[in-house]
């Protein structure tokens, strides 16, 4: 592992404010830009040159879990809905995204996840989705 990737785990993750205002920035599908919805600042995404190959899972799990591809995270069972989240490392206590329970870190369990290298961007908008997923429901 080289040390700029284990700096990384250390981190937070990042976030996408805006960098003129700091508020925080939404994705419209098929732009390369956040236009923040609070001042109208134009935010570029970074766009990696390298190509982003698809990768078969299982074959992929059995070459990589060896040579350690993963980062530890603090899962920690909601006992409210039941559901799982992970919690940054230096936080202790949270509130559960899904129904707002307290979570605990001491409940939390260490686990082993394969994180992200690349994350490809939706291309069309959730109304266009809909339409077309009704579409094509109707045809069946
Ligand atoms: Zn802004
Ligand atoms: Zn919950």
């Amino acid at each position: 592992m080289t040390e700029s990737e284990n700096t990384l785990q250390k981190e937070a993750p990042p976030t996408f404010g805006c960098l003129n205002c700091g508020a925080d920035l939404k994705f419209k599908p098929g732009t390369t830009s956040l236009t923040c919805e609070y001042c109208g600042a134009k935010n570029e995404i970074p766009v990696l040159d390298t190509e982003i190959e698809e990768l078969n899972f299982h074959e992929y799990l059995r070459k990589h879990k060896a040579e350690g591809d993963t980062v530890e995270v603090q899962l920690v069972k909601c006992q409210g809905c039941g559901s799982e989240c992970t919690l940054e490392p230096n936080i202790t206590s949270s509130l559960c995204p899904f129904c707002t329970s307290p979570l605990m870190a001491s409940s939390a369990q260490l686990v082993s996840v394969i994180q992200p290298k690349s994350l490809l961007p939706f291309k069309v908008e959730k109304q266009e989705a809909i339409t077309a997923f009704r579409k094509w429901i109707k045809k069946l």
